[in-house]
């Protein structure tokens, strides 16, 4: 299905392409601009700089924040990971298309990933002449037709399923040394990184070498327009770090919470390393980029910090899928404002692709909306009357409209009004029956059009082990047993 594409110079109209272009030819000779989606993984929601932490200080992503727009209601679609990146690189509800639990790691099974009816904004952005690159974590099906490549990247540099290990990997072809031992971390999280399929090593910490392959990416590429998603898998668990990011928190005395503020910190450095690689080739004007956590921090092993919201990944209070969110385009979008109005991760596809002058006339219409004309003011309506959230099939679900929110967490509704009771402490269910009522019909309504999930979730390992057992697996202080808990959500 893919279109040849022409060598685009600088500055031409790509009339090739099969995706018309709306720009005016005067506007077409000013650059498309690049789209760069930086997202993080359970990182929580205070977790930086831009969001009130004075634990984790996060300089460049702050200066991201600084230069654009922070969402203050940022939403993303799923309180966990793969729905979450499904909802994004679709632009649609994953529940839609059945997309509702994790996949486990199952590189033989064609019926565990992103339904391949699904166009990403990959295949968008990729037919429309942009050159395409993931970078990290991919999580949307490890079998042949999910891979990165097959889904609208021309590059693919990381790890298909949902998590990896930051030191260590298998060796390219090879399985790790001294065979499979209990305990041992999944072999998911183990498996050897790949370049374009080809298995390559790990031979520094994961975080850097994501950070090193994505300002490659933008060396080699620096001369078109492209749309490059650095997903980084920090700070999801295993919480590991090396000392250098770790030292930097000497003063916070659990080992665990050190290392997770580490991988922020290793994140935030990353953050640095790309803009500066932006700005080597003058791009950082001519780019679009979205910096997000695909949900709420893990609130488990008590060093993500969520607050003020209520709950964490995995719930849909607030903690589980408002994440810290900001979208920059330098001289296009404001500066150093905050939007109010709820915004969700389903918007990045339609919003890159208007940027990139895509005409998504008569293709089916997405769940998100282009949040240009909003952040420019040129809107002053909320880009949504509602959004929804569903888990588990109904386990759990929430609807916001306006100030008000309704939860179905376990067996209760709980309405909340967020603009006085952000964190969620105030059931007012029994003071606004008629709304609960009609907020219950909306989701109903909602939840209608879609369908149950495709697949159920991974089973959770049956106990962690304790520390001394992880320990000896991994030689290292940092503690492993995190890593255990990942496979349920
Ligand atoms: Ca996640």
């Amino acid at each position: 299905m893919r279109a040849s594409r022409p060598l685009a110079a600088p500055g031409l109209a790509l009339a090739t392409a099969a995706w018309c272009v709306l720009l005016s030819p005067t506007a077409v000779e000013a650059r498309r601009p690049n789209v760069l989606i930086i997202i993080t993984d359970d990182q929580g929601y205070a977790d930086a700089g831009f969001q009130g932490s004075e634990r984790i200080p996060t300089p460049h992503i702050d200066a991201l924040a600084r230069a654009g727009v922070r969402f203050g209601s940022g939403y993303v679609s799923h309180p966990f990971c793969s729905p979450s990146r499904a909802g994004l690189l679709t632009g649609r509800y994953p529940q839609r298309f059945g997309h509702e639990n994790n996949p486990a790691y199952l590189p033989a099974d064609e019926s565990v990933g992103l339904p391949v009816s699904e166009l990403t904004l990959a295949d968008v952005l990729q037919e429309a002449g942009y050159v395409t690159g993931l970078v990290g974590k991919w999580h949307l099906g490890a079998a042949p037709p999910f891979y990165p490549r097959r889904r609208g990247f021309d590059e693919f540099f990381g790890f298909l399923g949902g998590g990896h290990d930051y030191f260590e990997a298998a060796p390219p072809g090879g399985r790790r040394s001294g065979g499979r031992r209990s305990g041992d971390p999944p072999e998911e999280y183990t498996v050897a990184l790949e370049r374009n399929g080809r298995p390559v090593e790990l031979d520094a910490y994961l975080t850097d070498v994501l950070t090193d392959e994505a300002t490659a990416f933008v060396r080699r590429h620096h001369q078109r327009p492209f749309l490059l998603l650095l997903s980084y898998n920090a700070p999801h668990t295993p919480y590991q770090a090396p000392p250098r990011y770790r030292d930097r928190f000497a003063d916070i005395p659990d080992g665990d919470c050190r290392t997770y503020a580490a991988m922020i910190a290793a994140v935030d450095a990353g953050v640095g390393r790309v803009l500066a690689a932006l700005r080597e080739f003058d791009l950082d004007r001519r780019t679009l980029i979205f910096f997000l956590s695909d949900n709420g921090g893990q609130l488990r092993y008590r060093c993500a910090d969520n607050a003020p919201l209520r709950g964490g990944k995995g719930t849909v209070f607030e903690g589980g899928i408002r994440v810290p969110f900001l979208a920059t385009w330098p001289g296009r979008l404001p500066a150093g404002v905050t939007y109010q109005q709820p915004v969700t991760a389903l918007d990045i596809f339609p919003t890159a692709a208007a940027a990139a002058g895509v005409d998504r006339s008569g293709r089916p219409a997405l769940d998100g909306v282009d949040l240009l004309p909003y952040l420019t003011g040129d809107r002053e309506s909320a880009p949504h009357a509602s959004l929804y959230w569903r888990f588990g099939n109904g386990a759990g679900w929430a609807v916001r409209q306006g100030r008000w929110k309704l939860v179905k967490q376990r067996r209760r509704r709980a309405l909340f009004d967020l603009q006085s009771d952000i964190g969620e402490r105030r059931n007012l269910a029994a003071r606004h029956p008629a709304l609960v009522r009609e907020l219950t019909a909306a989701y109903r309504s909602w939840s209608e059009e879609m369908v149950g999930p495709r697949w159920p979730n991974p089973g959770r390992e049956k106990a962690a082990p304790s520390d001394e057992k992880a320990k000896a697996v991994y030689g290292r202080d940092s503690v492993a047993r995190a890593l255990y808990a990942f496979a349920g959500i």
